[in-house]
């Protein structure tokens, strides 16, 4: 039996910006992400029975065709039907660390592992760029998760164009447990809401998604300029979801006001983020917050930017 192992790292939103519907029914946007080495486990092993089989740790990930890693797989066994009558079905057991439905891309992240994983396991010989288009079929962040690192993310989020990555920098996560945000929710809220704000102008539309390239967050990223990173932050979901979650509001307002760079949700949230300089400043941090918000039902945690998107975990042999 062959096996790999892979690392599946999260995402955050640096900027995300809706600035319009498109045709297929998603919004235009610009986003900035950022991955960051909080990761979910990834184990993918060949098993004679030509079936998809998912185990996962967490109770809240479902172990059907729902699940997006499934997803991956079974897109290949489509794509690939000679591949998996040679190889046989696949067994994906995810450890997560990432917490689910929280804006940090832990669903796609594992399926761009699963992609990466079977290319290799099934020995296909994909290039990066050919995984990614069939990572777009799945999810917008799904491309991104498979290169990882920074980028400016156009389009649906599929359309990629990569940043110097800022691996200096650390971040203090914050989430309530029993709290969840529906990303189509989120995004169909802000539609009712701030739909009449939207750009429908075909050229418009593609100069708004162009100046981001020369705009002062990308320019601070360039410059390493972490002070200015931190005050160019910006979500737009922030204007849906933080007026329906009081306590997400009140976290951001603590994070705020302890000594960091800047604060933001992440994606649809409820994730908070806060960016800081060095690791022992992120720690103080998540103790203040802790102390300021003793409420078990918030998890903290704290990482650092990184450059990878999915990796093959070293320790791991390739049985
Ligand atoms: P994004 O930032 O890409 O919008 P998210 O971080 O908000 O994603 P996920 O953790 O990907 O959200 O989970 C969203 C929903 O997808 C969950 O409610 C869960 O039921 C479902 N789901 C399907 N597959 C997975 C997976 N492999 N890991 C986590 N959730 C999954």
């Amino acid at each position: 039996m062959r096996s790999y192992s892979l690392i599946a790292p999260a995402k955050i939103n640096l900027y995300l910006e809706i600035i319009g519907d498109r045709p297929d029914g998603y919004h235009e946007l610009v986003m900035i992400l950022q991955s960051i080495n909080l990761a979910d486990h990834i184990e993918l092993r060949s098993i004679s029975t030509d079936t998809i089989r998912v185990h996962c740790n967490h109770p809240q990930v479902p172990l059907d065709q729902s699940n997006l890693a499934y997803r991956a797989a079974e897109l290949i066994t489509l794509e690939y039907p000679n591949a998996f009558a040679q190889y046989g079905g696949v067994e994906i057991t995810i450890n997560k660390k990432i917490p689910v439905a929280a804006g940090l891309a832990g669903g796609s992240s594992n399926a761009a592992a699963v992609l990466v994983g079977l290319n290799m396991l099934w020995q296909l010989g994909l290039t990066q760029p050919e995984l990614q288009d069939l990572a777009a079929q799945l999810g917008s962040d799904v491309p991104f998760c498979i290169s990882g690192g920074a980028a400016i993310a156009t389009g649906r989020g599929e359309q990629l164009s990569y940043l110097p990555t800022m691996d200096s920098l650390y971040v203090v996560l914050g989430k309530y447990r029993s709290i969840a945000v529906s990303t189509a929710w989120a995004y169909q809220t802000y539609r009712s809401e701030f739909g009449s704000e939207y750009v429908y102008d075909a050229k418009t539309l593609e100069s708004r998604a162009s100046k981001v390239h020369s705009s002062p967050l990308v320019n601070a990223i360039f410059h390493k300029d972490s002070q200015q990173i931190g005050q160019l932050l910006r979500n737009d979901l922030e204007r849906v979801v933080l007026p329906v979650e009081p306590k997400v509001a009140q976290l951001r307002e603590v994070f705020a006001s302890t000594d960091v760079l800047g604060t933001m949700m992440s994606g649809s949230g409820p994730t908070i983020f806060a960016l800081t300089e060095s690791e022992a400043q992120a720690h103080q941090v998540q103790q203040a917050v802790r102390a300021a918000i003793p409420d078990p039902d918030l998890e903290l945690w704290a990482a650092k930017f990184s450059n990878h998107g999915v990796q093959l975990n070293s320790k791991t042999k390739h049985l």
